[in-house]
């Protein structure tokens, strides 16, 4: 058989395609696969937030604490569906084990390599597509109603000046000031300046994705049923038929683990379901991202409207969405924003590939040359997909990624998978 590209990218999200693009822009012939069109899946939906600040593992000491009332509060944060339970339990563990301070300092450094030069990276890529505006400069806005709860002496915030960032107080009265749209329950906030937000996630994949046509990166419509090792290549068998090549990306998001299972690598990538509400005409608009730190989800101003993004549903992979899930988001977006007006609400719905150490695989995969992994970016992925599609593209060519590849081995769950 002979060969279709000099690498196959599975997975046309945020990830793959900045690994194709990465790819395209070296000069290798490169073939992006994905059952749907470029761009969708976690990719679309998310809340946009582009923040070389974004160092703050999900898994922190003393989180433990909220977890029962997040659990039982129907339009709280996270939820589990009961019986998914027995197969959930083993990641919550590992998630709250990795939850202690050493760890999450590791993590935190691990982050900031992937996201350090999110916003440059982004606008390069964007640069001449005539679309460099969906990215806008920005800051991060998290909102609480406890005023007692904004506190500038925290872990996290530690984390985010050890990676460069400016943390600020602000009072009511400054909040509303900057965001005058928002609820007056909101009584202080933490400001997070120097980050960027996307107008439209999806809209950046599909640019992105010409602009991968345009360099001569071939795109692909098919599922991918498997992945099998031929001589020296790798074999993608698909619903249109087989393709070959010596270098393969998987980059399917959560659905990376079913794709890997049968090659003897099982890794403890769970689905995590978030969910969006958009706000077509909202007759309000935010300048920032604005996350409210109770509910743990975002609220954005886009193109197509104001975007409320988050919370967590641990269901398994195909499970459907749950209705009750969305009207508790939309209903907490409409708390956020007394004045949204009362028209089109679109939802959405799409999994978060997490790990309980918050990180990512990125890196050639153990016992299967040829094959690299480039998944599990959890509540990062779309910041993460630029620098994840460098590195991929690094060790493709051969070249050295200049930065530590051990905090994303998926060695790193042989011992305790
Ligand atoms: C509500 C919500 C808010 C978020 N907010 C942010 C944010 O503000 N900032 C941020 O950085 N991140 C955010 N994220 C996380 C981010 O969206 C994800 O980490 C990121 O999109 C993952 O990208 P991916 O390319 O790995 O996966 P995906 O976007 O899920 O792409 C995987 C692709 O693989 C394809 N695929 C899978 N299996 C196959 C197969 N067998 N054959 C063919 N194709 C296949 C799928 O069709 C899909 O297109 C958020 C996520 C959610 C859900």
């Amino acid at each position: 058989m002979k060969q279709d590209a000099a690498a196959i990218v599975v997975g046309g999200g945020i990830v793959g395609i900045c690994s194709a693009l990465s790819l395209a822009e070296r000069g290798v012939p490169v073939c992006l696969v994905d059952r749907d069109a470029p761009g969708q899946g976690a990719s679309m939906g998310n809340a946009g937030v582009i923040s070389p600040f974004s160092v703050v593992p999900q898994s922190l000491p003393g989180l433990w604490k909220n977890i029962p009332s997040w659990l039982i509060d129907p339009k709280g944060p996270v939820s589990v569906r009961l019986a998914y339970l027995p197969r959930f339990l083993p990641w919550a563990l590992s998630f709250l084990a990795n939850g202690n301070e050493a760890q999450v300092r590791r993590t935190s450094a691990a982050m900031d390599t992937l996201n350090h030069d999110n916003i440059l990276l982004y606008r390069k890529h964007l640069d001449g597509t005539g679309e460099e505006r969906l990215i806008r400069d920005s800051a991060y806005v998290l909102a609480y109603r406890d005023a007692a709860k904004a506190r500038l002496d925290t872990l996290e915030n530690d984390l985010r000046r050890a990676s460069g960032a400016t943390v600020e107080y602000l009072s009511a009265a400054e909040l509303h000031r900057l965001e005058p749209a928002l609820s007056k329950d909101y009584s202080a906030a933490i400001l997070v300046p120097g980050q960027a937000r996307a107008l439209s996630p999806g809209r950046i994949g599909a640019v992105l994705a010409a602009k991968l046509r345009d360099l001569g990166g071939r795109i692909v419509q098919a599922d991918v049923r498997a992945l099998r090792r031929e001589g020296e290549d790798w074999v993608v068998e698909t619903s249109i038929g087989a393709m070959q090549a010596p270098s393969v990306v998987v980059a399917a998001g959560a659905w990376s683990r079913k794709l890997l299972e049968p090659l003897g690598l099982k890794l403890p990538l769970e689905s995590e379901r978030g969910y969006h509400a958009v706000f077509r005409d909202p007759g309000v608009n935010l300048n920032n991202s604005v996350m409210d730190m109770d509910l743990k989800f975002v609220a954005s101003s886009m193109e197509m409207g104001l975007r409320a993004a988050g919370t967590a549903e641990f269901s398994g992979l195909d499970r459907p969405p749950n209705p009750k899930r969305i009207a508790a988001l939309t209903a907490n977006a409409r708390r956020m924003f007394p004045d949204l007006r009362a028209g089109a609400v679109e939802t959405w719905s799409g999994i978060r590939p997490s790990f309980p150490d918050s990180l990512p695989v990125i890196g050639r995969l153990p016992g299967l040359p040829g094959l690299i992994g480039a998944f599990g970016h959890s509540h990062w992925g779309f910041m993460m997909g630029p620098r994840t599609g460098n590195i991929v593209a690094d060790l493709v060519t051969g070249r050295s990624p200049n930065c530590d590849l051990t905090p994303y081995g998926a060695e790193r769950f042989s011992k305790n998978p």
